[in-house]
């Protein structure tokens, strides 16, 4: 795989201060693809200084033409659809069509998204005796994971420089090709020097490096729960801005009068989809008690077709914490009936589609994030059980509720204490706001929402 040996800091690729590296493995077959450096604070400090030079000229720069660089960088990224896929495939070891259909496709929609609304948003506009401007907020520090690897840094990328902010970028160790990738997209794309800047490296570091740097206004971090309230503290002492996109244990919940085999399939699918590690998956399953024996078994035999076609997890940290919650799933006295904690593979870092039934609302499994190809079946003695049991974990990520009348599946969902639900289903929208309430996280992204996250608000008076 192709791999930078430098840091993208105004609008060139330069070495890093250090020698450090980081190397890029294969999930499926554990060999080293790449090596990127594991930039330092030094880094990172010129790469927000580079930012914080270009922010002027940025934030005066049209929206039209704000607009045309995003529309440029969609441009590329859509004639780069298949090398996003195959690196994205590499590193994180999703299978190549998923890859294509979701880690490119669903990118290249979302900059597709922000070119439109830079050219149409309203930065300014006229209340009474006031005229409210819509400002950049300024140097945004972007931290992203590795699951989504473009999605996440192309759905913070994106609005911040629809607002006329400028950006550094840290993504996840596990995938910076990628990232290095999107780099190479912004340079194509015309995006002025500075305005985009990249700094690979490790979280405790560069990551946190960024997060601290006081010339940074904005910290939008995507990750786990975890560091994002260290995070949210380090900003919170400086009153500095944050978004925060966290971790989910999102309920499916299936009415008694849904289509329980159209629910449950595509229940199974989400969960498993991308392996597991996809922060809004309908990890909990929530049925009634009178159709539960049959759920679990079509969610079993759901399960047993995936085998190993679904991918690694990403890294052995991250297989070895799934197996682990699996274990624990079954000394809590939850039954597998379907995968368990024995890998389908010798090489690399599979794990088995897992269901479990007979998992209770306070055990582990039912409470923490996996992360993994891991779905637990509830039972559920009426709705307003249902909804107890569904508004019963510290996170509101997403959720989805199946009924047989589209009405009643949105009356539940008004209930339920999450930032996202799909009736029936439901079909992604780039342009509806997508976030959490409670620990799930703060602020929304994508669409109007998402951008703004990257402005502030002035008002004059005359
Ligand atoms: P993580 O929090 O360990 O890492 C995320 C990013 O933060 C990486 O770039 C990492 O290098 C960086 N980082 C780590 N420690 C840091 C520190 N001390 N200071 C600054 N940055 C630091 O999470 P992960 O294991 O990479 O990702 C999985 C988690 O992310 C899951 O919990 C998942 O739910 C969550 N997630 C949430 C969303 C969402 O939109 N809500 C999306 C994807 C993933």
């Amino acid at each position: 795989m192709k791999a930078h040996d430098g840091i993208y800091l105004d609008g060139a690729w330069r070495p890093a201060a250090g020698q450090d590296v980081i190397e890029v493995l294969d999930p499926v077959d554990e060999q080293v693809i790449g090596r990127v450096p594991a930039g330092g604070a030094d880094d990172v400090d010129a790469a927000v200084r580079a930012a914080r030079a270009a922010l002027p000229g940025w934030a005066a720069t049209p929206p039209a033409e704000r607009a045309a660089r995003l529309s440029a960088l969609r441009d590329v990224l859509a004639a780069r659809k298949d090398e996003i896929a195959e690196t994205v495939t590499a590193e994180l070891g999703s299978p190549l069509a998923f890859s294509q259909a979701v880690h490119a496709a669903v990118p290249i929609a979302v900059a597709g998204s922000y070119a439109e609304l830079a050219a149409t948003h309203s930065f300014e506009e006229r209340i009474g005796n006031s005229t409210v401007l819509h400002e950049p907020v300024g140097v945004v520090g972007a931290i992203t994971p590795w699951n989504y690897p473009l999605h996440q840094i192309v759905a913070k990328v994106a609005p911040a420089l629809a607002a006329g902010c400028t950006v550094v970028l840290k993504p996840a160790e596990d995938t910076p090709l990628t990232a290095q990738l999107f780099a190479e997209a912004v340079h194509e794309a015309g995006v002025p020097a500075g305005v985009f800047n990249l700094v690979t490296g490790l979280g405790p570091v560069a990551g946190q490096a960024l997060a601290e740097h006081p010339g940074v206004d904005l910290v939008s971090f995507t990750g786990s729960t975890a560091v994002g309230k260290r995070i949210a503290a380090t900003a919170g002492a400086a009153v500095k801005k944050v978004a925060l996109e966290l971790g989910g244990k999102s309920a499916n919940v299936i009415l008694p009068s849904a289509d329980l085999a159209r629910a449950v399939n595509v229940g199974v699918a989400n969960v498993m989809s991308n392996s597991g590690q996809t922060c809004s998956a309908w990890t909990r399953m929530l049925v009634h008690r009178d159709r539960y024996e049959e759920a679990v078994g079509l969610a079993a035999a759901a399960a047993a077709k995936y085998g190993d076609r679904i991918g690694p997890v990403v890294n052995a940290r991250q297989r070895d914490r799934v197996r682990g919650y699996i274990e624990q799933g079954v000394a809590e006295g939850a039954t597998l009936v379907a995968g368990g904690p024995e890998a389908p593979r010798e090489q690399g870092y599979f794990v088995s589609p897992t269901v479990f039934s007979d998992v209770t609302p306070d055990m582990t499994i039912a409470q923490e994030e996996i992360f993994g190809p891991v779905l637990s079946v509830l039972r559920y003695e009426d709705e307003d059980d249902a909804l107890r049991i569904a508004n019963g974990t510290v996170y509101g990520l997403a959720g989805a509720v199946w009924a047989g009348d589209e009405a009643e599946a949105v009356a539940f969902a008004r209930r339920m204490d999450t930032g996202q639900v799909d009736i029936n289903g439901g079909r992604f929208n780039p342009l509806a706001p997508f976030g959490g309430y409670k620990q799930s996280g703060v602020g929304r992204e994508l669409g109007a929402h998402g951008l703004t996250e990257y402005l502030q608000t002035k008002s004059l008076q005359f």
